[in-house]
């Protein structure tokens, strides 16, 4: 009988798994949290990628596609969110067998090992996955012989605190606050017009975020912007420019930063958040200590300072996961953003993600742990190839059928002060990346592995 494969979320990674999974000839199962597939992505629909279709579409879920008769996308656009699941998320996900293999509405709460607790190890291996799940009927349990979490970190931002815990009244003051890129000219547009808006963070859903205020402004004047990132170099958040190979994400910094130079963005750099106080009516944002540090006073602040993984449903199970990073040992110096924040990784697959856990994997934006460099066609490479490994094909396993964009944005020696001011989702690299990508095409030519910014040898 064909092995059964968990898959947790459906997200373009986690849909990206099941058709590969079924193309393997094994038996998909998909247990989505929210009420359609997509979940993630719908809260960011008003955002348009910065990466242009080619980069966009797994290619186990296109041959899906195709034979329903999909016409693919032109390869060079780029889509907003909403494209991206009109277009092909709900497709995928509604008209291709996918569709009998989704269960929508189930959130997994723990995952276990039948009749092994954490600790007990003899035959560990060869007892099945139990995955406890709550759908709108109660709590459910279905068993499986692998299972591949995909299930993304969308749902767990990163604080204010720049010490990475809440700052002091960050809970009291949540209905002042938002998180990520909430859609300022959209369906949010009453809350921000005209209010003083403070955006925290320095990559791109900041950037994206601020920009998107300064536009606001010109059609509503009384709005005020500030930018409050930890980082003491602005210019840092401007990125590659004409030197992304990811043109709309160079292009953004580009923008972004004409706006800051015609003030149109207030800038508080250095500014790590450690309190948050009522001023009258508004909020007070304090840097340092109470009595003596800096501070602003605004309306609303929006948290931009990018997401880390929930573990908690894994708890039961053998994880081995880089302390700082909390990705896969094997895959988290590739991404470390203290080593260097190239967009670009080298490709990986079930052997960088495969857990102490036999027949474990995370992928998707899950397995990058707190590393905001994430682009979705990793996640389908690494699909691909965890597929062939739980079909035991090691060959196809190990084997790189991939070919990522130069993003040309990457730097020797990390990213000052802020981790989350580097690569795609956390944004642009630093200026002054030319000679960075010259001696990264030259460790790749004397066949170093990873992007060379960060092969200290
Ligand atoms: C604003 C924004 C813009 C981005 N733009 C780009 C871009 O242009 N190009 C690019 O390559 N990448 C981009 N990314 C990065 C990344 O590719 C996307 O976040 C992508 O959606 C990640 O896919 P995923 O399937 O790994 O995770 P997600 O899309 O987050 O999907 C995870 C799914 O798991 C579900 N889930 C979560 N917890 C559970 C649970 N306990 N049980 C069951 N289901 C659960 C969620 O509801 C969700 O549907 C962007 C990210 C953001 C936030």
């Amino acid at each position: 009988m064909s092995k059964t494969v968990a898959i947790i979320g459906a997200g373009p990674v986690g849909l990206a798994a099941a058709a590969h999974v079924m193309e393997r000839g094994l038996n998909p199962i998909v247990l989505e949290a929210g009420v359609a597939a997509g979940h993630a992505v719908r809260q960011w629909k008003h955002v348009q990628l910065f990466s242009p279709w080619e980069y966009n579409v797994d290619r186990a879920a296109a041959r899906l596609l195709s034979a329903t008769g999909w016409n693919s996308p032109d390869p060079h656009v780029y889509p907003t969110g909403a494209e991206l699941l009109e277009q092909y998320l709900d497709p995928l996900a509604t008209r291709t067998p996918l569709a009998d293999v989704i269960r929508t509405s189930s959130r997994v709460t723990a995952i276990g090992r039948v009749g092994f607790d954490k600790a007990k190890t003899k035959g560990r291996d060869f007892a099945p996955f139990e995955i406890r799940y709550q759908n709108g009927k109660g709590p459910e349990m279905l068993r499986a012989d692998a299972v591949i979490d995909t299930s993304g970190t969308w749902s767990s931002p990163n604080p204010a605190g720049a010490n990475g815990l809440p700052a002091i009244g960050e809970h009291e003051f949540a209905e002042r606050i938002a998180y990520a890129m909430p859609d300022i000219r959209g369906v949010d547009r009453r809350r921000y017009s005209g209010r003083t808006v403070a955006v925290l963070g320095a990559g791109h859903s900041a950037i994206g975020t601020l920009t998107e205020l300064a536009r606001l402004r010109d059609e509503a004047p009384a709005t005020e912007v500030v930018w409050l990132l930890r980082g003491s170099d602005p210019a840092k958040a401007f990125g590659g420019g004409a030197n992304d190979k990811l043109a709309a994400r160079g292009e953004l910094g580009a923008a972004f930063a004409e706006l800051v130079a015609a003030g149109k963005i207030r800038v508080e750099p250095g500014f790590g958040v450690t309190h948050l106080t009522t001023a009258g009516d508004r909020m007070r944002i304090g840097a340092g200590s109470s009595c003596c540090g800096r501070h602003v006073v605004v309306d609303e602040l929006i948290v931009a300072t990018g997401f880390r993984p929930d573990l908690r449903f894994l708890s039961e199970l053998r994880l081995r996961l880089d302390p700082s990073i909390e990705a896969p040992v094997a895959l988290a110096p590739l991404i470390d953003p203290n080593e260097h924040s190239c967009g670009t990784v080298r490709p990986h697959g079930a052997r960088e993600l495969a857990q102490d856990e036999l027949g474990l994997y995370l992928a998707g934006m899950k397995s990058y742990g707190r590393a905001p460099t994430f682009l979705m066609i990793t996640g389908y490479e690494q699909v691909r190839s965890i597929a062939a490994d739980i079909a035991g094909d090691r060959e196809a396993a190990e084997r790189v059928e991939l070919e990522l964009p130069e993003t040309g944005v990457c730097t020797r020696g990390g990213v000052e002060g802020d981790s989350t001011s580097a690569g795609c989702c956390g944004g642009p690299a630093p200026a002054g990346n030319d000679a960075c990508c010259v001696e990264d095409v030259k460790a790749k030519e004397m066949g170093k592995t990873g992007c060379g910014c960060g092969d200290k040898a």
